[in-house]
């Protein structure tokens, strides 16, 4: 009885991986991974957004292309799964409501973690109510290339002793690829093969998606 309660107890760790997705690629999963590992998450749960309130509707394909794209791409890893909370949410999807939901899920014995490459911690002051989300969950800036480890690890000083937030750093293999360099990519009938898993690949020919 008394080792089930420990166990009971025993902290959970939850990473949500934020993002378009429009396509997903090694970028976003070699971070997860990293992440996952270096952190002892126990789950990272991929949240591909509904309508992002920072890009036009036209400029991103419809939630079900990247909702599938997304488990297509995250089935071969046990410890990844994929959230339809942001994708069922009517309206422009906010990060804070998102993680107040999961916060409900799964309950006070779940640490939340919030994977975000560089660029947007730079942006994370932005964000609707970035107190809350920045008290909520800890973050982790992954580096990103383009993005100088300098000018990163000043914005997480700066967030941490404006707002007391919970940021660290995690350094992964640099990948220089992201899901508009793969969108141009397709439009100009260049390879983007080696850059995202093969099932995704054959996804966006057979959808003809990014024409
Ligand atoms: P886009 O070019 O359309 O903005 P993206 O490649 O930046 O797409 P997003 O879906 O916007 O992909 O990113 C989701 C999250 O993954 C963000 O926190 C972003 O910083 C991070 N990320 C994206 N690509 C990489 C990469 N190559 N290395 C590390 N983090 C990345
Ligand atoms: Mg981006």
């Amino acid at each position: 009885m008394r080792n089930l309660m420990l166990k009971d107890k025993k902290l959970e760790r939850l990473a949500i991986m934020g993002g378009t997705f429009d396509p997903i690629h090694y970028g976003h999963l070699v971070t997860a991974e990293a992440v996952r590992h270096q952190f002892q998450i126990n789950k990272v749960l991929f949240v591909p957004t509904g309508h992002p309130p920072h890009k036009p509707f036209f400029d991103v394909s419809h939630t079900e292309h990247r909702y599938l794209m997304t488990v297509l791409a995250t089935v071969t890893n046990p410890y990844f799964d994929v959230s339809r909370i942001e994708i069922d949410r009517k309206g422009i999807t906010y990060t804070i409501d998102t993680i107040q939901h999961l916060k409900k899920i799964y309950g006070s014995n779940t640490e939340l973690y919030f994977i975000t490459g560089a660029d947007a911690i730079h942006e994370i002051l932005t964000w609707k109510d970035p107190e809350e989300v920045l008290r909520l969950c800890t973050f982790i800036a992954a580096t990103r290339p383009e993005y100088h480890k300098k000018d990163l690890l000043k914005k997480i000083e700066q967030l941490r002793q404006q707002y007391g937030s919970k940021i660290d750093f995690l350094e992964v293999p640099s990948l220089a690829i992201s899901s508009s360099d793969i969108r141009k990519r397709v439009q100009e009938n260049r390879p983007i093969k080696y850059l995202l898993p093969e099932p995704v690949e054959n996804y966006i020919f057979k959808f003809g998606l990014y024409q």
